[in-house]
Parts: structure tokens; sequence; C-alpha cells
């Protein structure tokens, strides 16, 4: 945690040049027991090291909502997610960067990755399944007049559901987006295939998100700062052949490291087979290739993918729930939350989650007081769900870390798994 003083003010000068990781990514140890891939290590970016495994919280707007930069770090988390589709509409990349770029204008000085927007700009043409595995709620993501025009070799042409202007994201425009807003970390731009479409339409989307690939590559290495690096994404669909040559693929260019995405299936079982398709040929030759799970962060999800070999996840779980009146707690049959919206926890003395030492829980605010405030939409409320589900999800993550280290990863992941308070 660094001092007060070492953190940035508004007023701040800008940092000094940023500078690209001598080596971007270190495994620390590893945890191959019963077939597990488990690795922790340290992702090193211009603006600090990420330990992984480790869980980014979704900064979409330019804000994990609700909460100050310095409480983000406090809950022992180094890095956070900005969205790119959202921050080109508003507002806009290039008013960003005339203010110094994202990490100043949030007032955020460790990593940040930013996706592609692919995800978001697909999103308006299907619903997928995906959106439930992954808990979003279809059609509520983009309100308004947001729509694709069409979808072509060179991009996507859209109205933004802001006002309804003419856009356009292409691998090019992605990854200007992406220096302009001057991230430690960018995604390529892809084709976010939907669920229910067939091996040969996976195939064909594939192939472009491989075409694009090389685009934005190319762009890149013309136009953005070199300290930035590049997460390429694999796609391929519920397909193994596809899965194991796109994974093949992008790790074999010229990437930084890999980011599996896409459609992962229609259920929990599917999808920890896809993602096993891919860790599994990330062995290798590609091991020091840091590896991301795009919005995937249930517990047990993390869980599971930590011992594949995932060394970071991204999601809204935490946060949204949080927002929505649910906080996690260490009950796996009830999928770990507890929904504080209902009537019956009124008179409830409880605290959010007995033995959490989180400062929403520490300072021993009762269930019947958090239901209070969810019920009126007060403020606190959210910020202390959201604080609450955060420092859930950071210690889930050390814990997982810290056994990789320790050699002890089967028993934790069998404890959390069991319900053990993290
Ligand atoms: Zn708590």
């Amino acid at each position: 945690m660094p001092d007060a003083a070492d953190r940035p003010s508004l007023d701040a000068p800008p940092r000094p040049a940023a500078e690209r990781p001598k080596e971007v990514f270190r495994i620390v140890a590893r945890a191959e027991e019963h077939g597990h891939r488990a690795r922790a290590g340290v992702l090193s970016t211009a603006h600090g090291d990420i330990r992984t495994p480790g869980f980014v919280p979704l900064a979409t707007k330019a804000t994990v909502r609700g909460m100050l930069p310095s409480e983000i770090r406090d809950l022992g988390y180094d890095i956070v997610l900005g969205n790119t589709f959202h921050l080109m509409l508003s507002p806009g990349a290039e008013h960003i960067r005339e203010r110094g770029g994202l990490h100043r204008f949030m007032g955020w000085d460790g990593p940040i990755i930013t996706d592609s927007g692919g995800f978001q700009v697909f999103s308006m043409g299907h619903g997928t399944v995906a959106d439930e595995i992954k808990g979003r709620t279809k059609g509520k993501g983009l309100r308004g007049h947001g729509r694709i025009d069409a979808i072509e070799e060179h991009g996507v042409r859209f109205r933004s559901h802001i006002d309804g202007s003419k856009q356009v994201l292409s691998p090019e425009r992605s990854m200007e987006v992406q220096a302009a807003l001057g991230t430690d970390l960018a995604v390529v731009f892809d084709e976010c295939t939907p669920f229910n479409v067939d091996r040969e339409y996976t195939a064909r989307s594939t192939e472009r998100t491989h075409r694009w690939l090389e685009r934005c590559l190319t762009f890149h290495e013309q136009h953005a700062p070199d300290w930035q690096l590049v997460y390429g994404i694999v796609q391929g669909g519920v397909y193994q052949d596809l899965r194991v040559e796109a994974t093949e693929l992008v790790a074999s260019s010229r990437v930084d490291a890999v980011a599996i995405g896409g459609s992962l299936g229609e259920h929990k079982d599917q999808m920890n087979e896809v993602v096993g398709w891919a860790t599994a040929a990330l062995g290798g030759a590609h091991e020091k290739k840091p590896r991301h799970l795009l919005g995937i962060g249930e517990i047990d999800d993390l869980v599971r993918g930590v011992e594949q070999g995932i060394d970071t996840f991204d999601c809204a779980m935490p946060t949204r729930l949080g927002r929505h009146g649910m906080a996690l707690v260490p009950e796996p049959e009830k999928r770990w939350r507890v929904d504080l919206n209902q009537a019956r926890w009124k008179t409830s003395d409880e605290p959010i989650c007995e033995g959490c030492p989180c400062p929403a829980c520490a300072h021993g605010f009762t269930r019947a007081y958090l239901r209070y405030l969810v019920h009126t939409k007060e403020l606190l409320g959210m910020r202390l769900l959201t604080e609450h589900n955060l420092a859930f999800v950071s210690r889930v993550m050390q814990r997982l870390r810290q056994s990789i280290i320790d050699g002890r990863l089967t028993e934790e992941a069998a404890a959390i798994r069991g319900g053990v308070m993290p």
C-alpha cells in the first residue's frame, strides 16, 4: 500500500513516462497435483505488478462504482478494468487522453486493462446464453437506441445507445481508443460469436477474429505506446478443434498474453471443458503468456478456473450484486449469496457475514439495517455491499494464490467449495 503522499491527487503532475517491463510474467509456484495446471505468478506492467491468480474489478465507466481507488487498493486489488466501448462513447477517448490518460483521469495509478469493446458491440446484435452464464441480463445492458447497422470485414457500424450517433468499431479504432486511454493492458478486437450458432458459422467467425488480430497488432506496433501490453483473444466456441487451433494461433502471434473469450457453452461443465482445452494448449512453449478468462467470476468458477491454470478473471458479479442488494456469503448451496431485499431480514440482528473482516462487517451493521438501506435505495447500502462483495472475492483469490505457493491448492479448493469463510 503506497503512502498517502504517493497516491495521485487531482492536481498532481503527470507521472514520468512509463516503461515496458523487462519480464512480463514470472511464475513463482505451480500446483500440478491431480492434473491441475494452476500457477501463482506476477504480471508486470508499466504501472505496477499484478499478483496472480487475481481478480480484476470492473471500472467500466472509469470508476468502480461507489468506491474510492484507495479503497480498491486496500481491499487487495492490483488492477481494474475499463471498458473501451463505453469510454469511447462517453466521455470519449480523446477527451481522456487530453486529461492525461485514464490513470490520471480516474485517479488510479495502478495497472489498468481495457477490453476491446467487441463483447459490448456484438451484444447489441444478439443476446446469448453466455450472457446468462456470465450473469449478464439480456437486453438490459444497453438501453436506448443502440443497434448494429452492419458487421463487415472492416469492422462494426453501429448507433450509439446514448445519442443515436453513427459509430464504427474496428480493429484499428479499438486499438486507437485503448492507446489514447493509455492503459497498461489492451485487448484485441474480436468478433464475439453468440452461443447458438453452428460449427460452420463459428469457424468463419474465428477466422475473421484472426485476421482482425493481425490488424490490431500491426496498428498497435505503429501507434500505441511500447509499454502497452496486448492480449489476444481465443475464440472457437464450443468446438474443440477450433478452440485448440485458435489457442495455438493466438499464442504463437506477437501478443504478450492470451484471453479466453466467446461462447463457453450453456452450462458450467461445458465451460470448464472449453477452458481446459485452451489452457492445455497454453502449456509448454506458451506457458509464460499470462491467461485471462473474460467475464467469469462466480466463486466456484474462480476456483475451477485457477485449477485449470487461469491467471486473471474479470466479472461484474461482485459489484453488480452489491448494487442490487445481494451479499456474498460462504454458502455454496445458495450460490454464495444472500438476498438482502427479502423481508425476512427486516428484524435480523445478524451481520452480513459472521467473521468477515471487511470494513462493512467490522462496523457491525446488521442485516436488518442493510435490508432497510437496500429497500430505500440508500447509497450507503450499495456501497457497503459492494465493499463486502469485493472483499469476499479478494480473499478467495488471496487464499487460492497462497495455497498454490504453499503446495496445498487441493485442500484449499475443497474448503472454499465446501463453504469456508474466506
Ligand atoms: Zn464483510
